[in-house]
């Protein structure tokens, strides 16, 4: 899995580089968390959800279990309809798992200060880049899946889903069910 790892923080860092003279013109400062909670869902593939799950692994046992119940309580309140911000998100709007946070937080910026009624605005290449982007990490994760990130690493916190999707294998009746009530979608077909 490391070498597809490899591949994924290369596939970040391509689209950093194409993009990194619009993105210079964002007005995006810190301590701003408008993307991580007003911004729209948080999707990633299960490629980036091992690579995440390996982060929180060396995290210490009490922040781990914590990030566990944040987890299931997110997906319970998503199930209620409700808006979730994003479960990394911290009290102080600093984010937890920011070194490897998935391409979804990666691609958005902002050339205004956003609210509500102004949602992120972004360059026209940088959009159709993070599209191409998008289609690679897909490609990458070819025996994989998409869908919002608690969904994705609660699936992956099941052996036997964890089992298959080591092996390279890809059986989405295991999970059909799962998949469909939560728009999870099956990277093969997507690309
Ligand atoms: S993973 Fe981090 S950067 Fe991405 S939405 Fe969550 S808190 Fe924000």
């Amino acid at each position: 899995m490391q070498p597809k790892i490899d591949e994924l923080k290369k596939i970040y860092d391509a689209f950093d580089s194409e993009t990194a003279a619009y993105r210079s013109e964002a007005a995006c400062t810190k301590g701003c968390a408008f993307c991580c909670t007003d911004a729209g869902s948080i999707d990633i593939t299960t490629l980036e959800g091992v690579a995440i799950r390996e982060h929180i692994g060396q995290m210490p046992g009490s922040r781990q279990a914590g990030i566990k119940k944040t987890l299931m309580r997110d997906m319970k309140k998503r199930e209620a309809g409700r808006i979730t911000p994003c479960p990394f998100l911290m009290k102080n709007n600093a984010c937890m798992i920011y070194p490897i946070r998935p391409f979804a937080c990666r691609r958005v910026y902002s050339l205004h200060n956003c609210n509500k009624q102004n949602p992120p605005l972004l360059n026209r290449h940088v959009v159709e880049s993070a599209q191409k982007t998008i289609e690679a990490l897909q490609r990458l994760d070819a025996n994989g899946y998409s869908g919002h990130i608690s969904y994705i690493l609660q699936m992956l916190d099941s052996p036997r889903f964890l089992a298959t999707y080591l092996a390279g294998d890809l059986k989405p009746e295991e999970i059909m069910d799962f998949g469909k009530s939560h728009r999870i979608i099956i990277n093969k077909m997507v690309v």
